[in-house]
């Protein structure tokens, strides 16, 4: 186990991936700030990270309230001194067929999943810059490469996720470091917010064969164990069963 120690942030560990990252990096030694709605599972995650000899803090966070996300930021250099890392991992997935019409769910996808993204490198962008060094992991999903029925408007949140990290790779200049890291069906809650009946029925089989989210977790910590030069660009992660 490396003890690199830096300050890492994650957005959306109250579950799934988020919760994940954090055991896997805190058990890496890192020092983690846990950003997510509900706070009493991250309370209860903190807690166990700590009892486990780990270092561990966490704020609630809305991830589509910029100035939520900025202060998210601010609470990891308040209490660790930096933000070395940042994990912008929250993510919705309210599938359904474009007719459905679910506007509020097409909104709520861009939101959180878009714009969430944005709020997170504005707010990490110019702490890192002053240091001269930082990382941000976007996570975006194999929907970042194709779209399949009732996931247009998911798979377009993260194809705009891909662009983004892409653009801001590109943009790095040579002390910031960018990894996209995009997940195949994974053991999580995202399903749970599906209110589409047909699209929920259908997720049923195409979610039976999943990762457990250590494996996704397994990705980003390899992603943030290379040598500051190493810049680890794109990582997909998908069940060796799964043909999508
Ligand atoms: P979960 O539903 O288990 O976790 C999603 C997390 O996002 C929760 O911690 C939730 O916390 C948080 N979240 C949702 N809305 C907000 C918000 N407005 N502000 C802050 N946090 C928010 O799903 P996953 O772990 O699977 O999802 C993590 C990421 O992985 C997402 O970006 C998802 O798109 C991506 N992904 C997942 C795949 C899978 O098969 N599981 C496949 C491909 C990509 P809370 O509700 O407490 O705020």
């Amino acid at each position: 186990m490396t003890q690199t120690g830096k300050v890492v942030a994650i957005t959306g560990a109250s579950s799934g991936i988020g919760e994940a990252t954090a055991r896997r990096l805190a058990a890496d030694g890192h020092r983690v700030l846990l950003g997510a709605r509900r706070t009493d599972r991250l309370e209860g995650l903190v807690e166990q990270i700590v009892a486990e000899g780990g270092t561990a803090a966490f704020r609630a966070l809305d991830v589509t309230d910029a100035q939520d996300v900025r202060a998210f930021v601010d609470a990891a250099r308040a209490e660790f001194g930096r933000i070395d890392v940042l994990v912008n991992n929250a993510g919705v997935m309210p599938l359904s067929p474009l007719e459905a019409l679910k506007t509020e769910e097409w909104d709520r996808m861009i939101d959180v999943n878009v714009r969430g993204v944005l709020h997170g490198i504005a707010a990490a962008l110019p702490a890192m810059r002053a240091q001269g060094a930082g990382h941000i992991v976007n996570i975006a999903s194999v929907g970042a490469y194709e779209v399949s029925p009732t996931a247009a408007v998911y798979c377009a949140t993260k194809f705009v996720v891909r662009a983004i990290s892409e653009g801001l790779r590109q943009e790095s200049g040579g002390d910031l470091r960018v990894t996209l890291v995009s997940p195949g069906v994974t053991e999580s809650e995202l399903a749970d917010s599906i209110s589409d009946p047909a699209a929920r029925e259908a997720m049923k089989a195409y979610r039976a064969v999943a990762l457990p989210a250590s494996a996704i977790a397994d990705a980003i910590a390899y992603a943030l164990s290379q040598p500051p030069g190493v810049d680890v660009n794109e990582v997909i992660v998908r069940p060796t069963a799964s043909a999508q």
